[in-house]
């Protein structure tokens, strides 16, 4: 279903800053001080011990108020409501979130809460999700519940790279997964013209040019320079092929699909999780094999559909069913279809689908990647 606005407003939205290098996690009190001398840190309980020594080291020295906490299991109101609650308690100035994309959610949502800037630091490149002006809240026990939008991204993205540099390259892949689809999805919305999510609570708006040129840079990078920096991660170097790529899978990928809007390549993502094994892949693996289903959906030529599959054979990204641990009967495939034609984002690509239609496409991809699988051994 085409989405047609009725507008030609355009709206472009992004991080405050977005900073990146090896060993930043250092001058995060340069980067505090900006906005006042009270610091609230959430912190992934693997980083937690580690880090507050290290940034309370930091700290001790400067004027004000300085207050670490581990994040809790889950990102649900009750726990955002409680650690506001603690926050509170010294009046920050600066919320600060470091951990994985749960973390950042609950710091993003605390800092809204008491309406002052947030700092958010990944300490993986494995979603774009770091750069977005949104939070994904779950259920206590662990249930998908809703997004919290808010009115701006966040103040400052600051990347550690000798952190991501360190992490299980898995999630660096992973991350590539989610850059991929950004300029199919990206297209889609063109040819749809459909809205971004840029200021939603003030109305619809089109994407820019800018956010185009950012998608297909996206792409054009991440098939460049995804195998070499895979490899760099293995080993845990820090090389300009790396250094890129966490650009990519964070900034451009985070960029793009904010200013753009998501299409098929999501919403067979989404579909996939409701299927119960799936549980076990990464958001990016799934996208990845989404992907695939975009290109057939919208017929792709044949050079182009070669490139992406290569390139997912090239660094392990999911190509078939087997590979996102979903056993490919038509059960499943139904499960995924519905799913995905319920709750996503199929209207934002130029041709209507129906449930039928979704298991048919996600069965070709599925068939095509086997063929790619045969026809290399
Ligand atoms: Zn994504």
């Amino acid at each position: 279903m085409a989405n047609n606005l009725k507008t030609t407003t355009m709206a472009w939205g992004s991080p405050g800053r977005y900073i990146q290098g090896p060993g930043e996690i250092s001058n995060l009190p340069k980067y505090t001080t900006k906005f006042g001398d009270n610091v609230f840190v959430v912190i992934d309980q693997f980083f937690y011990e580690d880090l507050t020594k290290k940034l309370s080291a930091l700290y001790e020295a400067l004027p004000g108020e300085f207050k670490t906490v581990v994040f809790n299991t889950e990102v649900s109101e009750e726990q955002i409501a409680a650690t506001s609650a603690i926050a509170k308690e010294i009046n920050p100035s600066v919320i600060v979130g470091i951990g994985g994309g749960k973390t950042l959610d609950t710091a993003k949502a605390v800092a809204d809460d008491l309406h002052v800037p947030v700092i958010v630091s990944p300490t993986s490149a494995s979603t774009d999700a770091p750069t977005s002006s949104l939070s994904v809240i779950y259920k206590p026990n662990g249930e998908h519940s809703h997004a919290r939008h808010y009115i701006k991204n966040p103040d400052i993205v600051l990347i550690d790279s000798r952190i991501i540099a360190d992490a299980p390259a898995r999630f660096l892949v992973s991350g590539m997964g989610d850059a991929l689809a950004t300029v199919f999805e990206a297209k889609a919305n063109q040819a749809s013209d459909s809205a971004n999510y840029i200021a939603g609570e003030s109305g619809e708006f089109r994407r820019t040019k800018t956010a185009m040129v950012v998608a297909q840079a996206c792409y054009d990078m991440l098939i460049e320079n995804g195998l070499k920096a895979k490899i760099a991660a293995e080993n845990h170097c820090i090389t300009e092929a790396l250094e890129t790529i966490i650009e990519v899978n964070t900034l451009m990928s985070g960029l793009g699909f904010e200013n753009t809007g998501c299409a098929a390549a999501h919403s067979v993502q989404e579909g996939i999780t409701a299927v119960p094994t799936a549980g076990r892949m990464l958001h990016g693996e799934q996208v990845a094999f989404g992907t695939i289903c975009e290109l057939v959906a919208e017929n792709a030529p044949s050079e182009l559909i070669d490139e992406v599959v290569d390139f997912c054979m090239s660094v392990g990204l999911p190509i078939t069913l087997e590979d996102v641990k979903v056993d490919a009967t038509d059960e499943n495939i139904r499960i995924i279809a519905e799913s995905s034609v319920k709750n996503s984002y199929w209207a934002a690509q130029p041709a209507p689908v129906t449930v039928e239609a979704v298991m048919d496409i996600v069965k070709a991809a599925d068939a095509l990647g086997h063929y790619y699988y045969n026809t290399q051994k």
